[in-house]
């Protein structure tokens, strides 16, 4: 069974004054709770910052995107190396905000996860359907391409450093949780499809979180699940005190 994961993208909020407020209140009030891990992902402003202050606890600091190549000209962008260099230990890829607002594709995503692999990053793998598509019943045929275009040519020494986000679209930022029940479906056809990918032990190991609307009162059904291992929390990760109701809350239920 993966290591359960609660991961906060907070988008394109917060300060370097607020990031280091928060993380320093993360941190003592996460003291004790070393059975899970927790991570923030700060927008790159706020990245080394988080990392400083994060020292000496096992939160992880996620970046929210990065391009492939390694160096260049390429203005406005951020290398996995930079990232590392920062002292990121996660990066997030292929969010649907990307895909969708900044027209990012399948092809472009999978140079990403390659690129920060081999710079040593974890990745999570954002992917997921939109409403139109899930009502034309093509939730499975979207996420099957997503993965199978995405992790291409990622060998599989390199799966364990990746987990899979299943992001609804049409759950993100609305208030429409998927129910536990379509999240189970989802995660379980996921790791089906790991496991023909990647034959072996690495699909039941694979860290696959919920993300869309989760809060504190919703977190406990979606954590029931046996394939929900985690999630990717953006609105109720902004505030630390529900933020680590989701953790707790969890932590409660399960351990
Ligand atoms: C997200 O952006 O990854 C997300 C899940 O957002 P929210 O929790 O606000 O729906």
């Amino acid at each position: 069974m993966p290591r359960a994961l609660i991961a906060g993208n907070w988008k394109m909020h917060k300060t370097v004054a607020e990031t280091v407020d928060f993380v320093r209140g993360l941190k003592q009030r996460l003291s004790g709770v070393s059975d899970r891990d927790v991570l923030v992902a700060p927008p790159f402003t706020s990245l080394h910052a988080a990392v400083m202050e994060a020292r000496g606890s096992s939160i992880g600091i996620a970046a929210q995107n990065m391009h492939w190549e390694a160096k260049g000209a390429y203005t406005g962008e951020i290398s996995a190396g930079m990232l590392t260099d920062a002292g990121c230990t996660h990066v997030i890829i292929g969010h649907s905000e990307r895909r969708r607002l900044f027209g990012e594709t399948d092809d472009q995503i999978n140079l990403k996860i390659m690129a920060g692999l081999q710079a040593g990053l974890k990745i999570i793998f954002c992917i997921g359907e939109t409403l139109e598509e899930r009502e034309a019943q093509q939730t499975f045929t979207v996420i099957k391409t997503q993965l199978n275009q995405g992790l291409k040519n990622i060998p599989m020494g390199d799966i364990s450093r990746v987990s899979v986000a299943y992001e609804p679209v049409w759950a993100i930022g609305t208030g429409k949780t998927a129910t536990p029940g379509q999240a189970e479906d989802a995660h379980a056809f996921i790791r089906t499809e790991l496991g023909r990918m990647y034959p072996g032990q690495s699909a039941a190991e694979t860290c696959i979180l919920y993300g869309g609307s989760v809060t504190p009162e919703n977190i406990k059904g979606l954590m029931a699940e046996p394939d929900v291992n985690g999630a990717l929390v953006g609105g109720a990760s902004l505030d630390l005190e529900s933020f680590l109701k989701i953790i707790r809350f969890e932590f409660k239920q399960r351990f």
